[in-house]
């Protein structure tokens, strides 16, 4: 027999009477504008049914003394605890609820329930049923850097993680592990990169990028801002991956790839921008872009580590494919230009290269416990400085 579970996770508070409860659904800064109505009236319908529980792991939530009575009018609240703002989500009697519910959360159970598709990522760092399961392809030692010295919980990591990491561990604590990055917009390099890519991703969905370019679509960036973005997507109209690309060929734009990693107990993450199919092989497909040619000259998976990851990953088996036709590319887009580059992850001293550049920075990663602040430049610009001492201070004595 199959036992489901419906629970619904918040501050939980009620009248004294028991007439009226609530659910307080925290995030971190703001409040959560995109929750569907599904999960909305979910979370009112176990509020108005359920009974206060309590969860061990691996064991079913046992119910705990508390108030059974059935309420006759139930709210969920979102709060955002870094704006103080809240906004009532539902405000519903008993009998509303149960009309929601089967409107909108019902339908979407259902076919939870049925839906039997693995779908590996991140959630996996959580899930107890990661060593039973075939998903995601186990990739012992790809990182190549010893186990911790004392078991801790599992994790999740990308390229991105090591990257920030490098730079700060603890920008990487604070932004990765405790979620406590701002809405505030970042640097003009990367408002602009995530329009154009923004952009891109759009019209790659649809398997072309050679509809008009966006007007005022591109939002957050200044006039000379989106100038340079319409600068680089001209640009990469001349060098687009998917021009000529056979009508039966597979486009998927920022799949998420997952490995998991037995030894280190870590679960591997990866989005390309673009991954497609090209005569039996996949091509692993990023774009950057850059105010300045600053990397040439450099090794490319040097400059981006993504591409070291990258290379690991592909020759793992991760996503697949021919070997012997698979590829990574690397699209940089200037506002003048573009550069195109191909990387061969089964030639035996790019795989070298690779190991050690993710080893490099895999290894203070995995065995770092204090995240200590590397306070610099970057601080200008670091979506958490205003919860760092260390940043605070070096950024006023510049
Ligand atoms: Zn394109």
């Amino acid at each position: 027999m199959t036992r489901y579970e419906r629970t619904a996770w918040g501050r939980r508070y009620e009248s004294a009477d028991g007439a009226e409860r609530e659910l307080w659904l925290l995030s971190v800064n703001s409040v959560k504008e995109d929750r569907p109505i599904a999960e909305i009236a979910e979370a009112a319908a176990v509020t108005a049914t359920g009974i206060p529980t309590q969860a061990a792991y691996q064991d079913i939530h046992r119910p705990v003394p508390g108030n059974t009575r059935t309420p006759r009018r139930v709210r969920v609240v979102g709060i955002g605890c870094g704006s103080g703002v809240h906004a009532v989500l539902a405000d519903w009697d008993f009998t509303e609820t149960l009309r929601q519910f089967e409107e909108h959360a019902k339908p979407v159970l259902g076919r939870v329930v049925e839906n039997d598709v693995l779908n590996p990522g991140s959630t996996c760092t959580g899930c107890e049923g990661l060593v039973g399961c075939e998903l995601p392809p186990r990739v012992p030692g790809l990182l190549g850097v010893p186990g911790p010295r004392r078991p801790r919980k599992r994790r999740s990591v990308s390229a991105t993680d090591l990257r920030t990491h490098a730079r700060c561990p603890a920008q990487y604590h604070l932004t990765r592990g405790l979620h406590l990055a701002s809405d505030e917009p970042e640097s003009e390099a990367i408002r602009r990169g995530r329009a154009v890519d923004n952009w891109l991703n759009e019209q790659h969905r649809q398997r072309s990028c050679h509809g008009a370019l966006p007007t005022d679509d591109l939002p957050g960036l200044s006039a000379a801002e989106r100038q340079s973005a319409f600068s680089m997507l001209a640009q990469h109209r001349r060098v687009c991956p998917l021009d000529g690309l056979r009508a039966g060929e597979q486009v998927c734009v920022q799949r998420r790839l997952a490995a998991y990693d037995p030894e280190l107990d870590v679960v591997l993450i990866a989005d390309p921008d673009l991954l497609y199919t090209r005569s039996g092989g996949w091509i692993w497909h990023e774009t950057k872009t850059a105010g300045h040619r600053l990397w040439e000259g450099r090794d490319l998976m040097e400059a981006y580590p993504q591409l070291a990851f990258a290379a690991l990953m592909m020759s793992a088996g991760v996503p697949g494919g021919d070997p012997r036709r698979s590829r990574i590319e690397l699209e940089v887009l200037y506002e003048d230009g573009a550069r195109c580059e191909e990387i061969d992850p089964w030639d035996p001293d790019t795989l070298a290269d690779a190991r050690r550049i993710i080893a490099g920075l895999a290894g203070p990663w995995a065995v770092d416990e204090t995240y200590a602040p590397a306070a610099g430049d970057h601080c200008a610009g670091c979506a958490v400085a205003k919860h760092c001492v260390a940043g605070r201070a070096y950024l006023e004595a510049r």
